[in-house]
């Protein structure tokens, strides 16, 4: 049986209860762990708290040597970590080395601003003071992460915040905690000092970590409607948050744009993960004079697309991650369908006795949505795509920014004009012009509108983790 792992140790939870993670392919339990509460977010709060005055207060240039021995050791376990991953997750084996990879690789990128990340100096107009702005560390920072990517979320604010000096306590999905346990676990034996980063499990941790008083700040990645529930609780103390929440993205494709880009990166960007990713394509928006030719493509690479079991090599897009998720995209297919859309490809499950037992999913495109259909005015979280002819860029972006979400957005074009105006007029927090749909360690990443807000990520990131203060030095003339 799998444990929490507070102050380093492995531990069960108070109340003794447990629950069942279960394989999203198969519906075989892959392994046991502790239904933690709130006394348990107690016991990790108090234990990175009790971490913080020592971890905050070691030499950056040793937490940025820590964080990369730790970051090297975890990177020598990816196999195993990315085995779990897919067996809890439903990834396919290749999505998750990839993941598993990130984590290590998004450690080492922040251990190294540990020490680079500088306060500043502040002349004042009485020349017997100066004026210094100190970056400190926050305290005890609470990351609650969602069951898509678990270590590449995770990763996203345990990174930042330890290595600008903080302790976490760190909540994953309650389905996909295991890998999430194992990356920790190899940190620690990596050399990551025990209570830096606690790991609490179970539904009921989220809500007892954003009421915690010890922990000062609270990162959600998660659904819109969790976001306005955790900042609603975070008020009450007037925590800080950043919160990374659904999205809608809009993709345009113009007639001048190169197709063959444009159809591999659609693809990737919507039936990666078996389309359950934050950032994606979920809606497609072509010009008339490429229609044809672009579904032809997409629907070509759409039936590459072996649905299977993520650790079956020959799988290229393993289940959804459960069966609620599975019958909401369900719906949604079923409700555009039921106003007259056109399914261009899949549109059901595929058949066979090896998909019986899991939560699996044709890739699907689907054309001809009337307006008003669920496809169109909610985050669809699985791979349907929803894609509609426009005359030009105009529609193209008015359709885009139709939307309450403002995570990611991009533009296939060869007209710099075209792909400027795209930049300055999507309401996104990210455009890709010409690009595949991927997050960059390097740039920072957030949505604007109902996305939410906050940046993960860059140099930015690692400054959200830190407050700064203004200090007066009086008495030196
Ligand atoms: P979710 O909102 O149901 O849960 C996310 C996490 O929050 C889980 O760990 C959950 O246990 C916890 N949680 C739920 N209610 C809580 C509460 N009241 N207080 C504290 N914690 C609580 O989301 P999900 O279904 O796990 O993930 C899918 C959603 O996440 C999608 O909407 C997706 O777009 C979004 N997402 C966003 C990003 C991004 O970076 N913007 C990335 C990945 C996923």
């Amino acid at each position: 049986m799998a444990t929490m792992i507070i102050e380093g140790e492995r531990t069960s939870a108070a109340s003794g209860k447990t629950y069942e993670v279960r394989n999203p392919a198969t519906g075989e339990v892959v392994d046991v762990v502790p239904a933690g509460g709130p006394a348990d977010v107690d016991r990790a709060a108090q234990a990175a708290h009790k971490t913080f005055a020592t971890w905050s207060k070691l030499p950056a240039n040793q937490r940025r040597e820590i964080l990369h021995k730790a970051a090297q050791h975890m990177l020598g376990k990816v196999e195993e970590i990315a085995t779990l991953l897919t067996k809890e997750q439903g990834k396919t084996i290749l999505e998750s080395r990839l993941e598993a990879r990130r984590f290590g690789e998004n450690i080492a990128w922040f251990a190294d601003l540990a020490d680079k990340v500088h306060g500043q100096h502040v002349k004042l107009p009485d020349t017997t003071t100066y004026g210094l702005v100190v970056r400190k560390p926050i305290g005890v920072c609470g990351a609650i992460v969602p069951w898509n990517f678990p270590l590449t979320l995770a990763a996203n604010k345990v990174a930042p915040a330890i290595a600008a000096g903080n302790t976490v306590v760190l909540k994953p999905a309650s389905t996909t905690p295991l890998s999430t346990l194992a990356c920790i676990e190899a940190l620690i034996e990596g050399g990551l000092p025990e209570g830096v980063v606690n790991v609490v499990l179970g539904q009921a941790t989220g809500e007892a970590i954003v009421e915690h008083p010890l922990i000062r700040k609270i990162a959600l990645t998660g659904s819109t409607p969790t976001g306005k529930r955790v900042m609603a609780k975070a008020a009450e103390q007037l925590k800080k948050v950043t919160l990374e929440l659904g999205g809608s993205d809009p993709c345009i494709v113009l007639d001048d744009a190169d197709l063959e880009g444009a159809a591999r990166a659609i693809s990737v960007g919507r039936f990666f993960n078996c389309g359950q990713q934050c950032l994606s394509t979920k809606r497609l928006y072509v010009q008339e004079g490429v229609y044809d030719a672009l579904m032809e493509k997409l629907i070509a690479r759409a039936s590459k697309l072996k649905p299977g079991n993520g650790l079956d090599k020959d799988t290229r897009m393993g289940p959804m991650h459960s069966e609620t998720q599975r019958a909401e995209v369900e719906a949604q297919i079923k409700d555009a369908v039921d106003r007259g859309a056109r399914v261009l490809y899949g549109g059901g499950r595929p058949k066979g006795a090896e998909y019986d037992k899991g939560w699996f999913i044709e890739p699907t495109i689907l054309t001809d949505i009337p307006d008003g259909a669920r496809m169109w005015t909610e985050e669809v979280f699985g791979p349907a795509l929803p894609v509609r002819k426009i005359k030009d860029l105009d529609e193209g972006i008015r359709l885009g920014n139709d939307t309450p979400f403002g995570l990611g957005s991009s533009i296939w074009t060869a007209n710099m004009a075209s792909a400027y105006r795209a930049v300055q007029e999507l309401e996104a927090g990210y455009t890709w012009v010409n690009a595949l749909v991927i997050a960059h360690d390097e740039l920072p990443f957030g949505g604007t509108k109902q996305s939410g807000f906050g940046k993960e990520h860059g140099v930015e990131a690692f400054l959200q983790y830190t407050e700064e203060k203004s200090v007066v030095y009086g008495g030196i003339g």
